[in-house]
């Protein structure tokens, strides 16, 4: 185990900063989790409590926190597309000002600091896979662009804390990831169709389905983020695509899930959301050679302890 560190993790009662607390605790660190329990739930840090390195503070990241740490890992912002476009506007000050104030501490302490981006910045991308030095093609007045933009802001806000007053920033561009801990009324994909399966109600698949992403279990993506805070030397920034590179169509995915459950739901079709990218997937080049990271995790393999912790929940 190496030195004990004070981390501190906004968004950390979320589905990923959840799962980063247990793992930094595990790890051996102080940790301090910052939340406003507006996607986040007690119950995914509940058995955390007792830890005696453990700490948590309900605050918003859009007001100003003064705390001492070493490490902040800046998470916190709704993920999933109807809960970010429920309160745009909040959505916008959370990326934004969230940035600014957790940058305007990590300035004043001198911390290492991570950003949780993700890849939204590029949109509806007209390169496939995606690498890092794409810069995307976002449209910036649609019903995505409070996440889209607000996340493409903060990795600005990032660089230009890096530039001008030498801060260590760390970018990573996370794709889509699922587990255990995300909510049930969640509304990303994976929870949703595991949610309708279980439940044995109609599969809501958006379109015709044949939009793609790629799945990256949680675990393997929680290792990416600690990989990239912890790299040696000290000076690499990102941004990285952190993601699995295996690509599925969303209908693909329902057909999978339906039969792993052996489940009686049907699949049905609604209309494709606005703005919905039509294709997704991560050029993971840059992680493998600068952090040694590629997810080992099949989507067979993950899906498996979701669905137990969905049925769990739902006492199914
Ligand atoms: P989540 O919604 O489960 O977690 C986000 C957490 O941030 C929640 O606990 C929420 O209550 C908290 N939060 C929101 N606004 C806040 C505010 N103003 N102040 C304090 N806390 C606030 O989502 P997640 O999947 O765990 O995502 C975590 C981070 O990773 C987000 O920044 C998201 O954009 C990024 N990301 C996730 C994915 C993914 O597939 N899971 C993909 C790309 C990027
Ligand atoms: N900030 C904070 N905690 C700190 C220091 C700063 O939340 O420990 C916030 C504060 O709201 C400030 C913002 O970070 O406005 C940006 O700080 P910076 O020092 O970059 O600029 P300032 O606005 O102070 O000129
Ligand atoms: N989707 C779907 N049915 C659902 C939820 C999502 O078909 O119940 C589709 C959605 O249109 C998108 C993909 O699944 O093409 C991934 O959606 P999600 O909200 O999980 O994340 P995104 O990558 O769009 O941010």
């Amino acid at each position: 185990m190496g030195v004990s560190k004070r981390i501190l993790i906004t968004g950390g009662s979320g589905f990923l900063g959840s799962h980063l607390c247990e793992r930094l605790l595990g790890a051996g660190h102080d940790v301090l989790c910052v939340d406003n329990y507006f996607t986040g739930r007690k119950e995914n840090i509940r058995p955390l409590l007792g830890h005696p390195h453990f700490e948590v503070l309900r605050h918003d990241v859009t007001f100003p926190l003064y705390v001492e740490v070493d490490e902040i890992y800046n998470l916190a912002c709704p993920a999933s597309p109807i809960h970010y476009q429920h309160d745009p506007v909040q959505t916008t000050k959370t990326s934004v000002h969230g940035a600014i104030n957790m940058l305007g501490l990590a300035k004043r302490i001198k911390a290492k600091i991570l950003q949780a981006s993700t890849s939204e910045v590029y949109g509806d991308p007209a390169v496939h896979p995606q690498t890092e030095d794409y810069w995307g093609n976002v449209n910036p007045i649609g019903p995505r662009a409070c996440y889209d933009e607000g996340k493409r802001c903060a990795e600005t806000l990032f660089f230009d804390y890096h530039r001008q007053h030498r801060l260590r920033i760390k970018v990573a561009r996370i794709f889509n990831t699922y587990g255990p801990n995300m909510a049930v009324n969640d509304g990303r994909v994976v929870s949703n169709f595991i949610v309708q399966a279980l439940r044995g109600q109609d599969i809501t698949v958006y379109g015709k389905g044949d939009q793609t992403r790629s799945f990256c279990y949680v675990d393997d993506l929680v290792d990416g983020l600690v990989r990239l805070m912890e790299v040696t030397p000290d000076d690499f920034t990102g941004p990285v695509n952190l993601g699995n590179p295996r690509e599925f169509t969303i209908l693909e995915l329902a057909e999978k899930i339906i039969a792993m459950l052996g489940s009686s739901s049907k699949i049905i079709h609604t209309p494709l959301p606005t703005d919905d990218p039509m294709q997704r997937k991560p050029d993971i080049t840059l992680a493998k050679s600068a952090l040694g990271w590629e997810p080992k995790v099949l989507l067979e393999d993950g899906l498996a302890p979701t669905v137990a912790f969905f049925r769990k929940v739902l006492g199914l």
